[in-house]
């Protein structure tokens, strides 16, 4: 493992350009703050954990960038009672933020391998509100919509209804839709039965949603 020298001051100056860049939620300033990136990054880019930049990790995926956890999160405009959906736990980073900020946090992923990474990570850190489940995220999670938030953090390539329909009236989706190598970041605002209204936030770039659960670990 490499020695990240003084991460203190590295975590500092992430956070000072974060705020600079408009993430300015105390709350999710916060909850950046005290999530210790470094565990969510592979060996291999561990000295590069508190840049802000998106890594790779495991199944040819990426650990997304501080800046896009912060805006995200920012968007859902999270209250401390909601139940969350996020989809594409991948390195489990951004959940473990979401789980700083809401009451429960309902994560889906479809790579077996990531899946049980991530898990290790959030008994590591002794998170009791995340509920994992390995899927097709997609189909959001019937069983237990309706949410009060859901944020996808892979790109969809049009709307994604199927999700939008497991929103409380008046509750908030925020996710990357397109399908170019660059994204639009909606905000959805829905009216429980399927309707929204959508704003368009700032350009992305996600790795794609996939369709069903993924053969390979
Ligand atoms: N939020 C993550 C970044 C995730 S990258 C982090 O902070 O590390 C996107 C993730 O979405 C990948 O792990 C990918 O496998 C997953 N994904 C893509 N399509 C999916 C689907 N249909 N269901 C569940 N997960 C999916």
């Amino acid at each position: 493992m490499t020695e990240v020298p003084n991460p203190d001051a590295h975590l500092a100056k992430l956070i000072l350009a974060l705020r600079g860049q408009g993430v300015t939620d105390p709350g999710v300033l916060g909850a950046l703050e005290s999530t210790p990136r470094e565990i969510f990054t592979p060996d291999l880019f561990r000295d590069r954990a508190w840049e802000d930049s998106a890594l790779p990790i495991a199944c040819g995926q990426t650990i997304s960038q501080p800046y896009i956890v912060g805006l995200m999160t920012q968007a859902l405009r999270l209250e401390p009672r909601a139940r969350v959906l996020e989809i594409g736990t991948g390195s489990g980073y951004q959940t473990t933020v979401l789980s700083k900020l809401a009451r429960l946090v309902y994560t889906v992923e479809r790579y077996r391998t990531l899946m049980g990474e991530a898990e290790g990570r959030f008994r590591q850190l002794g998170l009791t509100n995340v509920i994992t489940r390995f899927g097709d995220g997609g189909l959001g999670w019937p069983e237990q919509a309706p949410f009060d938030r859901i944020l996808v953090t892979a790109a969809a390539s049009d709307e994604p209804r199927a999700l939008l329909t497991q929103l409380k009236p008046g509750g908030i989706l925020v996710a990357p839709v397109g399908k170019g190598p660059v994204q639009n970041l909606n905000r959805y605002i829905g009216d429980g039965r399927g309707g929204f209204e959508v704003e368009t936030l700032t350009e992305v770039r996600f790795v794609p949603l996939l369709d069903g659960v993924a053969k390979e670990l």
